[in-house]
């Protein structure tokens, strides 16, 4: 369901008045965690300021180790919904658990799912039959194949509004935080009629080289980019070396702009 060959024209998920895919290219910004109401209307207003629509957060955060800090749950989904509501903005967060899925519906406007549940077939069925469009992202050992196999359990549930993320993948690479597999971007959008996205923040997981990466996803065909922003990341609970502030984030606007792939 999720290939070419079944249907020729791109697929555009409607978020609300938003459009993605076709011929839109779309940025989705925001914080790796919800942390304070503060913190998320701070955000907010750049994106706003910035005519970005689609606000990122995370409220259930998979950390790698138990000790990490997990997100603060619904009340993280209350908080990017009040800031969305006030700066009329659509809101993009990660769900980790299948029975979830109805909170999601409450409080939000796409559902994400993480790299490290791209293979968590319940969580892929339970978004299928979700009435809200879904966000995956490619697992950090996955193929291309295996992802676009993820996509197929929620489209095949019913649920056809599904946006691909290449976020990077493990390679023995340590200079950067995952290795962005660019190729996986026109072979997704060669295979599929999915909108692809390319993820600057997880794939580098450091400031230095985000924009070069950002234009080469989007000349490389990517419908979109998602990107880490908080207004002061050394203080961040989560992903603290990566993500950029607000002021780096509006200097990233003006260059992506001015490269003309990116409107
Ligand atoms: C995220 O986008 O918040 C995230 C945890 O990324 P990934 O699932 O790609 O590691
Ligand atoms: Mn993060």
């Amino acid at each position: 369901l999720v290939s070419r060959k079944q249907q020729p024209d791109d697929t555009v998920v409607h978020v609300g008045d938003v459009q993605i895919g076709g011929y839109e290219k779309n940025l989705i910004a925001g914080p790796c965690s919800v942390e304070s109401e503060e913190q998320v209307r701070e955000v907010a207003r750049a994106l706003k300021q910035q005519g970005i629509r689609l606000l990122r957060g995370g409220a259930f955060k998979p950390r790698t180790s138990p000790y990490d800090f997990q997100g603060i749950g619904e009340e993280g989904l209350r908080i990017l919904r009040e800031a969305a509501d006030e700066f009329d903005l659509k809101v993009i967060s990660e769900i980790v658990n299948p029975s979830d899925i109805d909170l999601a519906e409450r409080y939000i406007d796409v559902i994400q799912i993480g790299a490290r549940n791209m293979q968590n077939f319940e969580l892929l069925k339970a978004a299928g039959s979700s009435r809200l469009p879904v966000f995956l992202k490619r697992g950090m050992s996955a193929t291309v194949e295996e992802f676009l196999f993820a996509a197929e359990y929620i489209v095949s549930r019913g649920n056809s509004q599904v946006m691909l993320c290449e976020r990077g993948i493990r390679t023995y690479e340590k200079w950067t935080r995952n290795t962005l597999d660019i190729s996986a971007v026109p072979l997704l959008k060669q295979e599929s009629h999915l909108p692809v996205f390319v993820d600057i923040t997880h794939s580098t997981g450091r400031r230095d080289i985000q924009l070069p990466v950002a234009k080469a996803a989007l000349a490389a065909g990517a419908d979109g980019l998602m990107l880490e922003v908080h207004p002061d990341p050394s203080v961040a609970l989560s992903d603290a070396n990566q993500q950029i502030d607000i002021a780096q984030f509006e200097k990233f606007m003006d260059e992506i702009r001015q490269s003309g792939l990116f409107q």
